[in-house]
């Protein structure tokens, strides 16, 4: 997913967001990274005295001003700062591996509604994921999306993204499991606590993963009548549950 210049200023303001997951409580001078010092330079061709606003993807959030600029780096000048509520759905998104355009679409949309973690699952039915070097790439690739997501989006706590996981290891009994399938009957949650929210690939969970969910009484959530696309079932889906957690 190409990072554009729009989706990192905000609106409002025009005041570019960005990531600095280096940055710690405190005012002082920051070397920007080699990705922030090209957006900046190459992209939106700020010139030195800048404002900005910089996070770290852990709540702390902090403005900032272009204090130096050379062909080579970026300096800014931190105000010391504040920490900020983290209101991120106490959701976990279990996604399972669908056409990766989609994969990342999803993962964009999630962040925005802001759960709190995602984790890429192997069902069955999902695609293939790639190997070795080849997932390393694509789970940066994820990573920048998530980043990209919050930049966007105003959020100051960036999803922790967990490794690819098959279906069959997921601890069912470890939290509040919710899976989307069609033709079931919803049952509540209780919103005092975290949920992990699955939802199937293209060709639906197999029979074999409903009944294992199911016998682990894996709570059923139908998102209507109709058959959404993975993707689709990620936003309605988060969006329900966060209804019932009082966030929307
Ligand atoms: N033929 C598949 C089936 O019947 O499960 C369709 C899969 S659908 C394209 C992809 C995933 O989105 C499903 O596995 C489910 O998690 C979710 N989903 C789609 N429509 C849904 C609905 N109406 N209710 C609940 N979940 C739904």
């Amino acid at each position: 997913m190409a990072r554009s210049s729009q989706t990192r200023i905000s609106t409002k303001m025009r005041t570019p967001r960005l990531y600095v997951g280096e940055c710690r409580q405190g005012a002082g001078v920051l070397t920007l990274s080699e990705r922030n010092h090209h957006y900046l330079s190459r992209v939106l061709r700020v010139r030195e005295g800048q404002s900005l606003v910089v996070f770290n993807g852990v709540g702390f959030e902090a403005q900032a001003t272009v204090t130096s600029m050379s062909k080579k780096q970026t300096l800014v000048t931190l105000s010391s700062g504040t920490v900020t509520e983290d209101i991120r759905l106490p959701i976990t998104l279990g996604l399972c591996l669908i056409k990766s355009n989609h994969f990342d679409w999803a993962l964009q949309k999630a962040t925005e509604l802001g759960v709190k973690a995602i984790q890429p699952i192997l069902g069955t039915y999902s695609d293939s994921p790639p190997k070795d070097e080849k997932l390393r790439k694509k789970k940066d690739h994820w990573q920048e999306i998530l980043v990209n997501a919050c930049e966007q989006s105003g959020n100051n706590w960036i999803p922790k993204l967990k490794p690819l996981l098959p279906l069959s290891e997921l601890e069912l009994d470890r939290e509040q499991l919710v899976f989307a399938h069609p033709q079931t009957e919803t049952i509540p949650i209780d919103p005092s606590r975290h949920s992990f929210y699955l939802v199937g690939p293209e060709g639906g969970f197999h029979m074999d993963e409903v009944a294992l969910l199911k016998k682990n009484q894996v709570k059923p959530m139908s998102l209507g009548p109709r058959i959404l696309r993975a993707e689709t079932a990620v936003i309605v889906g988060l969006t329900l549950l966060g209804q019932q957690y009082g966030y929307v």
